[in-house]
């Protein structure tokens, strides 16, 4: 029984071990299952109502209260104040998209994109990092590993190359990765391990690894990276002037933000903070679309902490025995196996959720209305804004609701995706996204080819602009 006022406790009920934050668990070492960070509210000082976080912003020049993650510190206290690394993180924001609205069916002035890729090295994950990171200082680790689709090395790369206290060793599947992932880490000097296999593959070795050298690992199993990443929700009630939306609409890949989120969600109500919780909505990519299957075609729910874990272990094991891979445009979430299966599904059911499907095709178009907008994301990103459309076309929300899709990483992430999109070049199309069943793209900004001669480019100007 861990006696301070933060510790770590499994999520299985049946089982419910606490173990004190200074201890390295990637899981239950009693039964196997993900652990939560967890607090004894009573005997920790919590704002007596949201606005009070909004004071931070008078502080700016103290490196905590700058932070978008750690100006959230008593919602997260599980670190002390001098243990905290932070690179500025969270400095993101939420805009109004009415002609994303219009897109995806909603009233104008009721769709709201949160741009994460505003973080630092690009996206969502430094959330979660600045967090994982500081558990990390915490506990002396010297070394600090992840395995990647990209932006979680990227992320990792850059907390050590600026702390300058520990060495990143990433783990990448090979010819996944998207250059301007791969780019940061190298860049950042990462010690890069690029395995002959996929993600799924990546993670699975990078769990052993660590294990055999004691390295620390951040994956978003690692329960503290998942109390950085309920900042996000802090900050977008923030950008409504804290009022609740009625839809958080958000992409799963291995189900840490989704599952941060109904945790934030859950302890924001406990603690009196918010009088409802909004509903949640997760994303698969139809080419990665374990949760989906799971959950709406085979009825998989939390139960009360107690999930039919046959059914789940019979669902991995006709996807090994039909040797199923999982392929999407969208490589931040191309992952069959999400490590954070059972906290996702506690998150569908405090936020009564639902999770939706959708292709490349559909993750695209939506894309390119996301660009279209200004800022913009990269593919996986644009799988909120993708289901949503498709949620609101089925009516499961509502034209009239409030929504918030999350934008999980920045534009130049992956730019190859965006370029073969808009391109002239129907082999290089046909080469990057025809082969992912990608047919058309009808939001397509095409170059127009004009000699070098002056009077020809001044009619073509004129007669496109
Ligand atoms: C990691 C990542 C995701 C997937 O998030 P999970 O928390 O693993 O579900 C989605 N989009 C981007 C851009 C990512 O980097
Ligand atoms: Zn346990």
């Amino acid at each position: 029984m861990a006696t301070d006022s933060a510790f770590q406790q499994c999520i299985n009920p049946a089982c419910g071990a606490q173990y004190a934050v200074d201890e390295v668990h990637v899981t239950c070492p009693q039964c196997g299952d993900l652990l939560d960070i967890a607090y004894d509210w009573n005997r920790l000082p919590v704002p007596a109502c949201l606005a009070d976080f909004q004071a931070k912003w008078a502080q700016r020049l103290d490196p905590l209260a700058f932070s978008g993650v750690w100006r959230f510190h008593e919602l997260l206290p599980f670190a002390r104040r001098e243990h905290v690394v932070t690179v500025g993180e969270g400095q993101t924001m939420l805009q109004r998209g009415d002609g994303v609205a219009r897109y995806i069916g909603l009233d104008a002035g009721r769709l709201y994109l949160q741009y994460e890729g505003l973080n630092p090295s690009g996206s969502f994950k430094d959330n979660g990092m600045t967090a994982a990171f500081t558990h990390a200082r915490m506990i002396g680790a010297r070394r600090a590993a992840c395995a990647s689709t990209g932006n979680t090395s990227a992320s990792l790369a850059m907390y050590c190359a600026v702390s300058g206290l520990m060495k990143a060793v990433i783990f990448i599947g090979s010819g996944k990765i998207s250059y301007g992932k791969l780019s940061q880490a190298l860049e950042f000097g990462a010690l890069t391990v690029q395995i002959s296999g996929d993600f799924d593959d990546a993670m699975a070795r990078v769990t052993e690894v660590s294990k055999r050298l004691g390295i620390y690992v951040v994956n978003s199993i690692n329960p503290f990276r998942l109390e950085g990443q309920k900042t996000v929700m802090y900050r977008v009630l923030e950008g409504l002037g804290w009022q609740v939306p009625d839809w958080i609409v958000v992409p799963g890949g291995n189900l840490g933000n989704s599952s941060a989120f109904g945790k934030a969600f859950s302890e924001l109500q406990q603690l009196g903070l918010i009088d409802r919780i909004p509903r949640l909505a997760v994303v698969n990519a139809a080419g990665s679309d374990t949760l989906f299957q799971l959950y709406e075609q085979g009825g998989l729910r939390w139960n009360h902490g107690y999930p039919d874990r046959q059914h789940i272990a019979d669902y991995y094991g006709e996807m090994d025995t039909q040797q199923r891979k999982a392929s999407t445009i969208a490589s931040a979430i191309e992952i069959n196996r999400p490590v954070n299966l059972n906290k996702c599904l506690r998150a569908l059911d405090v936020c009564r959720g639902v999770v939706a499907r959708v292709t490349d095709q559909e993750i695209l178009d939506a894309k390119a209305q996301v660009g279209l907008g200004g800022f913009g994301c990269e593919p996986a990103s644009a799988a909120s804004v993708a289901g949503a459309k498709l949620l609101c076309e089925q009516g499961v929300i509502d034209k009239s609701e409030r929504v918030v899709c999350v934008l999980t990483g920045h534009q130049l992430k992956d730019p190859g995706a965006t370029v073969a999109y808009h391109t002239t070049d129907q082999e290089q199309f046909n080469r990057v996204l025809a082969s992912r069943g990608v047919s058309r793209a009808a939001f397509a900004n095409r170059a127009v080819a004009v000699p070098n001669d002056v009077n020809e480019i001044v009619k073509v100007v004129q007669l496109y602009s």
